[in-house]
């Protein structure tokens, strides 16, 4: 709520004066528009989950069971709410002459306002950029659709009309909201004796079928058996074998009406696991994988946690809400809290119950309460047993999971210091070792190939695998068969910078500080280095002159053997790739120098070293140090001089 509204104003033009207007609006019936993304949502949905309309009946009983959460966290402060009428439960009746399916709560309800925001609107973050990703193909679709949840709107895949009636809990007058899911709805302000929701779907021809106790009751077994409270099932008007009709007052509970967290392991299929899962996450697929445990000790609760098989849409939006729901003694208590997990394993969903935590608990008290911090730190650990689980039996899902949230899962390096080891055996990484582009080495792979004498883990971080792969940095790892990991994703200078080391072993950017192979150098490397340097003191000093202020040094390097030079980052200073990455983000960056390292063995170098006419030997000098910034993937700060220079050198080689 708090949402702009972006309905069409109501359809009247009379002069009175706005707050008048208001008033007698509120009593009559206006008619407003949809939000444009709501009618683009109905049409699509209409179309592209046809083939699985049944799961109308799931996301409304799903919107009801909310409800009930909410007005029984609500009526913990205001009991009133609960006007006399304590058992909370879902009806379902259906007529068969009417062609009508009633679906009934009496959970919290809704204000007018409340209607307005939630049904006609959608007011999640992100939504203009889901939209965006859709393509128009139905199927493609109906998958997106799954991810972004689409709950009330769903009436629509079965319905021609539907008929929403609602009183808030404590409230006197109800609203009537009325629509065809075309361009707009009516609301009505009318009376309504029980306090909650109640939704008549007027259904489309053709969906007689429906009308059916059996077939009813099987929808709702098989998707919403975990519902915590009780779904009753009523037996309006149904037609017999002959077509006469039946009438029938007769109430059955079709579900097993107990949280689905508290039954015992043993007693819970996976079907159920799962379709709990879809009405926790909003998701239509199936989860990847789940934990669940009654956790006994200082703190006792439950978890069920839940690792979807894909990522949401809004999975990189910084104004999420988090999937994890607390729950004290089986009352909902609230979703969106990042004190139930921590910000790298925001793809959890599932729900944790605790029985120690007072009830009346708020945000402000969880945020400095110790056992909630106790209940985190368990259930972290329990996500990450669940992975390494997972990575150690199922490696093909594990390769799924990665696809989807390894980028997430790897700030956790950063941001989880009890955890950092643990979370570093979970990376996946290519290296100059890997067959393909799949991120399948991990950091003990890389351990155990070490080479006798090799101290260090060797990464280079570069936009692409194709720049990572042909960087000049790599050419004396690869003549020495030494494996470097490529860093390809955004968040890798992140999470190697909090690494620092694994198993013992430091962790060292190819393209920072000068090249220390360590023992990995024999004696002979050794030698032939020092010699390089000292008969390319002539030549260093000579680049170095033309250059000036652009360098911070430069220096012969025995790392390059194919190309003629490259430019490192001071051992300490930010990588250039990482720079690179803060300025397109609109950031400023100190901007340290980097060091030219020449190859004195390159015939261009030899070349430049021979060079009588100073300024060619300037020119070759620039173009070796703008060849070196292009080829780790920099900007030049002039390229029309570049390109000139190159087109001279090139005109003098023909000639
Ligand atoms: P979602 O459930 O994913 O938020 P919906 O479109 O299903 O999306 O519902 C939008 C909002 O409308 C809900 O978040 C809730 O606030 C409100 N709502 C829907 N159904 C009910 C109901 N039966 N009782 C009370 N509020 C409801």
């Amino acid at each position: 709520m708090g949402i702009e509204n972006d309905y069409t104003a109501p359809i009247s033009s009379s002069s009175l004066t706005n707050s008048l207007m208001k008033l007698l609006m509120s009593a009559q019936k206006e008619t407003l528009g949809f939000q444009a993304e709501v009618k683009q949502l109905l049409q699509l949905m209409i179309h592209s989950l046809y083939s699985n309309k049944e799961i109308f009946l799931r996301e409304l009983i799903s919107n009801a069971s909310d409800a009930a959460d909410k007005l029984r966290f609500e009526g913990l402060a205001k009991p009133d709410l609960f006007e006399n009428d304590p058992d909370l439960k879902i009806t379902i009746a259906f007529d068969a002459e009417a062609h009508t399916i009633t679906i009934a709560d009496n959970g919290i309800g809704m204000s007018r306002d409340e209607v307005v925001a939630n049904i006609g609107t959608i007011a999640k973050s992100g939504t203009k950029a889901f939209f965006e990703q859709l393509s128009g193909d139905a199927k493609k679709d109906a998958n997106l659709i799954g991810q972004f949840g689409v709950g009330f709107y769903s009436a629509f895949i079965v319905a021609d009309k539907v008929t929403l009636t609602t009183r808030r809990a404590g409230d006197s007058e109800a609203t009537r909201w009325e629509s065809h899911g075309e361009g707009d709805y009516t609301l009505e302000t009318v009376e309504k004796a029980g306090r909650g929701t109640e939704i008549v779907l007027h259904l489309k021809e053709g969906e007689d079928e429906l009308l059916n106790d059996w077939k009813l009751k099987g929808i709702v077994r098989k998707y919403s058996d975990h519902i915590s409270i009780p779904i009753e099932m009523k037996k309006g008007n149904s037609y017999g074998e002959n077509g006469e009709v039946i009438v029938s007052d007769e109430i059955e509970v079709v579900n097993s009406a107990s949280a689905l967290w508290t039954r015992n392991k043993n007693d819970i299929t996976e079907e159920q696991y799962q379709e709990f899962y879809k009405h926790i996450a909003h998701d239509f697929s199936p989860p990847l994988a789940w934990s669940h445990a009654r956790v006994e000790g200082r703190q006792e609760y439950t978890e069920l946690l839940y690792i979807p098989s894909r990522a949401p849409f809004d999975l990189w939006d910084r104004e999420r809400k988090q999937g994890v729901k607390l729950y004290v003694r089986r009352v909902f208590i609230m979703e969106d809290t990042e004190k139930l997990m921590p910000h790298y394993l925001r793809f959890v969903r599932g729900v944790i119950d605790s029985n120690d935590l007072p009830l009346n608990v708020s945000r402000e008290i969880l945020q400095e309460s110790k056992d909630i911090d106790a209940i985190r730190n368990g259930c972290v650990k329990k996500v990450l047993g669940l992975l390494e689980d997972m990575a150690a039996n199922q490696a093909d899902k594990y390769a799924d999971f990665w696809k989807e949230f390894g980028q997430v899962l790897k700030e956790g390096v950063g941001e989880d210091h009890t955890n950092k080891e643990r979370i570093a055996k979970l990376l996946r990484f290519v290296s100059t070792h890997s067959e393909g582009s799949e991120p399948t080495v991990t950091l003990a792979d890389y351990v155990s190939r070490m080479k006798e004498g090799q101290e260090k883990i060797y990464y280079i971080t570069a936009d692409t695998l194709a720049a990572a792969k042909n960087s000049p940095h790599l050419e004396v790892f690869k003549k020495k068969g030494v494996e470097v990991l490529l860093l390809i994703d955004r968040v890798d200078e992140w999470s190697v910078g909090s690494l620092f080391d694994f198993d013992g072993k430091p962790l060292q950017s190819v393209a920072k500080g000068a090249l220390d192979l360590g023992a990995l150098e024999d004696e002979a490397d050794k030698e032939a280095q020092k010699q390089a340097e000292e008969s390319a003191k002539p030549v260093v000093e000579k680049v170095q002159k033309a250059l000036g202020e652009k360098v911070k040094e430069v220096r012969a390097t025995a790392r390059l053997t194919d190309s003629p030079a490259c430019l490192v980052a001071g051992e300490h200073d930010m990588s250039a790739h990482l720079e690179r990455m803060l300025k397109a983000a609109g950031q400023s960056v100190s901007n340290n120098k980097p060091t030219l390292e020449i190859n004195p063995e390159h015939v261009l170098v030899k070349k430049l070293a021979e060079e009588v006419d100073e300024e060619r030997a300037n020119d070759l000098a620039e173009v070796l140090y703008e060849q070196a910034l292009l080829a780790e993937g920099g900007k030049l700060e002039d390229p029309a001089t570049f390109v000139k220079r190159i087109n001279k050198l090139m005109l003098e080689l023909s000639a």
